[in-house]
């Protein structure tokens, strides 16, 4: 028995290799990795030009403690970060993870109110489902029962809003009034909560693990963009798992044209090579924070110079390869190939995404959008039939919301039309093999 647990004691094969979109066991078996882990490795595997620039770093230094040295690589990386971002949004913090980097936003957020003397301003408002990482922190802004329920009494609680789930409630998601109407229930919150009580708003872009891959209404994110200016509140878009180029943008939001205060960035920032992320931050706020004695806060590997080296090895691959271009392109076939396996297989009640960031939802009954019922585990045994067929995928139930059994279908943005069809194949595949297994009454 292995010494290891994480959440369960599920054991998976070991890992021997992995390169480009494919990963091997130590038995040999191949797997196609169809989620880029959870939405990591967005270059792919075994990446030759970090894999180059990370060498250069080590034989250098690996470690440089942030109070005791700048490295250069931590500078060039802060440098082109900043580039990619919103006009005004240019200093940059270095974290080791997406909760890191969430943490540290409201920490910044929090520390500017108090800079101009709005102590009374604290809570952060999030949305139901959401994702924001697992420290107790990013998880009093989480919108997910059943990964916050047992810290509730540990944590502050923090105000809800419903995510936009248009396909849920019946609403078009291309009718402006759709979004306008999600983003009231945001003014509303913020006028009953007291809106010189409110720090921040934040919000994914596009849904990540929680929603699966939830893409905004028309019009719902500049609308926020106009609630937030209106009451002095600050937008932090949480980049985490929609920034770094998968949905065919750099960062999510760039499809609706507006900028948020802050920016947190992880997993695909470093594409699985190291431990990295970033907080974003517009330059006046941060000037006014460290003229008020400074930012209270930081992590012990924060900005170290390998993280750093391979960050920026990763972001000069995403834009010498035009691999956000990679993911629109590559995303539009991705995406018409899930909506015909839609059509094949009733069982699927919506597919939704943007670009590489993509999932489609199992269901009951597409009419009611009933899910499946939850004893039939089937967010994890899809996932085991299709790993059986060498295709990694991820999957979450969002239980106590509406919504059922989704998949992210994610695979790294290098992937080619001929790798996305045997990509639909495997899922095909294992879709026919799920749904043979169902209870006669398992479909409404
Ligand atoms: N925010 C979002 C949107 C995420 O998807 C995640 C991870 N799934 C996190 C924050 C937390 O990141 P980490 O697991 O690296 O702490």
């Amino acid at each position: 028995m292995s010494r290891l647990f994480y959440q369960t004691r599920l054991a998976r094969p070991e890992l021997d290799r992995a390169e480009g979109i494919h990963m091997w066991d130590v038995t040999g078996k191949r797997y196609i990795d169809g989620s880029s882990g959870a939405m990591v490795s967005n270059i792919g595997h075994s990446n030759p030009r970090v894999l180059a620039a990370m060498h250069k770093q080590m034989e250098r230094a690996t470690f440089g403690y942030r109070l005791h040295f700048q490295t250069e690589a931590s500078e060039a990386l802060a440098e082109r970060a900043a580039a990619l971002a919103p006009e005004g949004l240019g200093r940059v913090f270095f974290v080791s993870g997406g909760s890191e980097a969430v943490e540290s936003a409201m920490k910044l957020a929090r520390q500017y109110a108090l800079s101009r003397g709005e102590a009374q301003r604290y809570k952060v408002i999030a949305r139901t489902p959401s994702y924001h990482g697992a420290t107790l922190g990013a998880l009093s802004v989480t919108g997910y029962a059943p990964m916050t329920a047992p810290f509730d009494p540990m944590m502050r609680p923090m105000p809800k809003v419903p995510a936009p789930r248009a396909y849920l409630d019946g609403l078009d998601a291309e009718d402006p009034a759709t979004g306008l109407h999600y983003a009231a229930m945001l003014e509303a919150r913020i006028l009953e909560e007291g809106p010189e009580t409110v720090l921040a708003f934040i919000v994914e872009p596009v849904g990540g693990a929680s929603t699966g891959a939830l893409v905004p209404p028309a019009e719902y994110m500049r609308e926020i963009r106009k609630i937030c200016d209106t009451y002095g509140v600050l937008l932090i878009h949480d980049e985490v798992m929609s920034g770094g180029g998968r949905t065919g943008r750099f960062f999510g939001a760039e499809h609706w044209d507006v900028a948020p205060d802050l920016i947190c960035l992880s997993k695909g920032f470093g594409g699985g090579y190291v431990p990295l992320g970033a907080v974003i931050a517009r330059d006046d706020m941060v000037e006014t924070v460290l003229d008020h004695g400074g930012f209270i806060h930081g992590h012990t590997y924060a900005g170290n110079p390998l993280a750093c080296a391979a960050g920026l090895a990763v972001l000069e691959e995403i834009d010498t390869q035009d691999l956000t271009g990679n993911a629109a392109r590559m995303g539009d076939v991705l995406a018409s190939r899930l909506r015909d396996l839609k059509q094949k297989y009733p069982v699927i009640g919506d597919v939704r995404g943007k670009g590489l960031l993509l999932a489609f939802e199992l269901m009951r009954d597409r009419a009611s959008k009933a899910p499946l019922p939850a004893t039939l585990n089937a967010h994890s045994r899809l996932v085991e039939i299709a790993y059986e067929n060498g295709l990694i995928l991820y999957s979450r139930r969002t239980r106590g919301g509406l919504s059922g059994d989704h998949f992210l279908v994610c695979p790294p943005m290098i992937v080619n039309a001929e790798q996305v069809e045997e990509i639909v194949d495997l899922l095909d595949k294992s879709l026919a093999r799920f749904v043979a297994e169902l209870p006669a009454d398992a479909l409404g």
